[in-house]
């Protein structure tokens, strides 16, 4: 398996940091048997079992229920977490469009309480994404050959310190839906709704435009597609801080309300 998530890309030195490290890293017992790792702003890697995995409009897909009845019926805390961690992983990736590497395992999957037993496992070439992932039930599909958004605004974007994927969390910052950031920025189509001119290449390949609540959820407004716009990071950044502001703001709403 190390081997495997080396060659998706995920950096694995700290496998080696346990007492039998040295000699086998691969059986770090903090690792080993994890189902999913994640490189916060780039990528998430997935173990998903070949024989869940279903053919559906001509395409490979996977659907999941992290809080469904196997998931009640669950016993190990060892394995709850790891679901609960496998479901934070599916989030990220749906949330800020990142790719989804898959290995796919074959073997005896647990049922009645037998151990799991991989016979094979296997690093998918082709990239998966999540394309549907609902936040309150836990549901999700992932799908085969499809790339992930093609757009991403400033929430998709990995923390610039570098620390491992914690996200500083502050009193100010209030939820938002990436259904509708995603929504706003397919519509936006890579365009500025301000000026009109393309967003900027990020480095894995999608366009870069920042999400903006044309009345500000300070004051009141709402999360909904109707009150969020793409911009340019300039035309974002007068939208709240530019002397004519007022006026960017009546023009958002008067494209808004022509959408
Ligand atoms: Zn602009
Ligand atoms: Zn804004």
């Amino acid at each position: 398996m190390i081997d495997l998530v080396r060659q998706a890309g995920i950096d694995v030195s700290d496998w080696a940091n346990y007492e039998r490290g040295r000699e086998n890293p691969g059986a770090n017992p903090k690792y080993c048997y994890e189902w999913a790792f994640v490189e916060p702003g780039v990528q998430v890697v997935l173990n998903l079992w070949h024989e869940a995995m279903r053919e559906v409009n001509a395409g490979i897909e996977q659907y999941f229920n992290f809080r469904g009845a196997s998931a009640s019926q669950e016993k190990s805390g060892a394995r709850k977490a790891r679901r609960r961690r496998m479901e934070e992983a599916v989030a990220l990736a749906y949330g800020s469009g990142l790719p989804v590497r898959v290995i796919v395992l074959d073997g005896d999957r647990q049922a009645n309480g037998k151990p799991t037993r991989v016979s094979a496992r296997l690093l998918d070439p082709l990239p998966w994404a999540v394309t549907r992932y609902n936040d309150t039930t836990g549901e999700c599909i992932l799908r085969r050959g499809v790339a992930a958004s093609a757009y991403a605004d400033q929430f998709s974007l990995s923390p610039p310190d570098g620390k491992s994927g914690k996200r500083e969390v502050t009193a100010t910052v209030r939820e938002r839906d990436p259904e509708v950031r995603r929504f706003a920025l397919q519509r936006a189509k890579g365009k500025c709704q301000f000026c009109g001119a393309p967003g900027f290449q990020l480095s894995n390949g999608s366009t870069f435009l920042e999400t903006h609540h044309v009345i500000p959820l300070s004051e009141g407004g709402v999360d909904s597609v109707c009150n969020v716009v793409a911009l340019c990071p300039n035309h974002h950044r007068e939208a709240h801080y530019g002397s004519n502001a007022e006026a960017i703001r009546e023009h958002l709403l008067s494209v808004l309300s022509g959408t």
